[in-house]
């Protein structure tokens, strides 16, 4: 099988029959003829499309030296520089399709499984066996996962712990028995992106300590297994009354999901962590998943930026305000956001080292600077956006106005200098739709929250990076003037 094509992939999630909820229904039909989903599944089966291309197979696919197949570029483990380099390049090929806003295209989380898959040594037997396998058989079937680390808000408070062994009562999930097929779980966890529109689920152990072992598991099941639900929110596709009024809601609205585990048996074959105390705490470290995910992230944060900057920009020529000091200071603030972020890539891909398991692993540092410095400046740039665009961002017809008796009004009074109404509504209704929209909305919600909390982040930056040369310096500086 290996590389497929975007119909094999809808007609694989059709079949599944995942289990998924929306608008207090249960979807019974198939998912891509649903509002809510067709236009993400169908944008993503696009990009598999790609994989096929002649032009393009020597950029998003990949071969492996134990079979004639090839493979999706995110399965390919990266053993040098220029193999990186290829996975940035292919990654950010793929994030152009859609101005950096689909956060979870199949890349994402398949860099998870290499990942995990390529550094299978670090588990225990069997589960050493069971992540290689689980990791083969997603690389062989080019399969997309959705995934899981974070457990319910109930309560946050450093003080609570929970504690239920009454099924009925049993809030994050956790293991509530061990047959001979498998664990079963119960209970939830939180939030998959584009849960119920994955061939499967990854869920990974939630951070911080865990010291009750039932907490304590990682697997991968297929999004059909019985008893699991997606409980999504509400969708913004379903808004949609046009491509023209809403250009990105109605292609790359990802959806998020609660996913619920209601007696759910995962095979022992799917278990690749399991009550093991010592190694949870370093599952994300020692195989370098946090930092394999980190440079995919921000390889798609630097397009969404050139996406951002160049639609600014087209704003401003619009309105011809360029020529203001303090418009030029503004469209700086995207220039220099760029530049940084492109500089960061560039420093974490060549200063990457080999780890024991002959994975090629950008330096941390610099990944860890720009996913924190992106989680604050984002909605920032987002206002940008706003100030330039003023009450442009609002008055804002719909393709219907256009086509009506009003359209003649329309063309006249929302003209630009340099373009027709038409097509400067068509600008403006794009920045709104990335940045004001319900999707729009989301999409700063996301860069600020979807690779953790942006204050325990900074917190693990802080923590991680040597300072010791620094205040080093300072010492000797200081001790200069005492021996004089
Ligand atoms: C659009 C979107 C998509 C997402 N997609 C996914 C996905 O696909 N898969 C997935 O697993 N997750 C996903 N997430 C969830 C994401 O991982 C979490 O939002 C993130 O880890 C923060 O957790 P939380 O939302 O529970 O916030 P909380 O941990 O509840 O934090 C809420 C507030 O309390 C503060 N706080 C809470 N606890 C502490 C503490 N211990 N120390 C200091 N401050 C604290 C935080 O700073 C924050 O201000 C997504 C989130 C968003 C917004």
């Amino acid at each position: 099988m290996a590389v497929i094509k975007g119909s094999d992939y809808i007609d694989r999630i059709d079949q599944l029959q995942n289990e998924v909820w929306i608008d207090g229904e249960q979807v019974t039909g198939k998912l891509s003829e649903h509002l809510a989903f067709k236009g993400i599944l169908h944008s993503k089966a696009a990009l598999y499309d790609l994989q096929h291309d002649p032009k393009l197979t020597h950029l998003l696919t990949c071969t492996s030296s134990t079979s004639d197949d090839c493979y999706n570029f995110a399965f390919e483990q990266p053993t040098t520089i220029e193999k990186l380099t290829k996975r940035r390049m292919a990654t950010q090929f793929w994030a152009r399709k859609s101005g950096g806003t689909i956060g979870r295209s199949p890349d994402y989380i398949n860099t998870a499984i290499m990942t995990l898959g390529s550094s299978h040594s670090f588990f225990k037997e069997p589960y050493s066996t069971n992540i290689k396998q689980i990791f083969e058989h997603a690389r062989k079937n080019d399969l997309s996962f959705t995934h899981t680390f974070i457990n319910p808000q109930v309560n946050r408070s450093p003080h609570y712990l929970e504690f239920s062994d009454d099924r009925e009562n049993i809030i994050a999930a956790k293991i509530i028995d061990e047959t001979e097929e498998g664990i079963v779980i119960q209970g939830a966890r939180l939030l998959a992106t584009q849960g119920g529109l994955t061939d499967e689920i990854l869920v990974l152990p939630v951070g911080g300590n865990t010291i009750d072992p039932d907490y304590v598991y990682a697997f991968a099941i297929p999004s059909n297994t019985p008893g699991l639900k997606f409980l999504c929110r509400e969708s913004y596709a379903k808004m949609v009354t046009s491509e023209y009024d809403y250009p990105l809601t109605s292609h790359f609205d990802e959806i998020d999901s609660i996913v619920v585990f209601d007696n759910v048996l995962v095979p022992w074959d799917r278990v690749f962590l399991y009550k093991d105390l010592e190694a949870v705490g370093r599952i994300y470290t020692i195989p370098n998943l946090n930092i394999m995910l980190l440079f995919q992230a921000v390889c798609r944060q630097v397009v969404k930026t050139e996406f951002l900057l160049g639609l600014t920009e087209t704003l401003a020529q619009t309105l011809a305000i360029t020529e203001y000091q303090h418009v030029q200071e503004k469209l700086t603030e995207l220039i220099m956001t760029l530049e940084i972020m492109q500089s960061l890539l560039t420093k974490a891909e060549v200063e990457a080292k080999q780890n024991e398991f002959g994975t090629m692993v950008p330096d941390a540092k610099p990944l860890m600077v720009a996913s924190s410095y992106y989680q604050k400046t984002y909605p920032r740039l987002v206002e940008v956006l706003h100030l330039l665009g003023a009450s442009g961002l609002t008055a804002l017809p719909t393709e219907k106005d256009f086509r009506s008796e009003i359209g003649k009004d329309l063309e006249k009074y929302l003209q630009a200098r340099n373009c027709s109404a038409d097509d400067r509504v068509q600008l403006f209704r794009l920045a709104w739709d990335l940045t004001m929209s319900p999707f729009g909305s989301r999409q700063t919600q996301y860069e600020r929250y979807f690779f953790g909390d942006p204050i325990r982040l900074s917190s693990a930056l802080y923590l991680s990076y040597d300072k010791s040369p620094f205040t080093d310096q300072v010492q000797s500086f200081l001790a200069r003037k005492k021996k004089k």
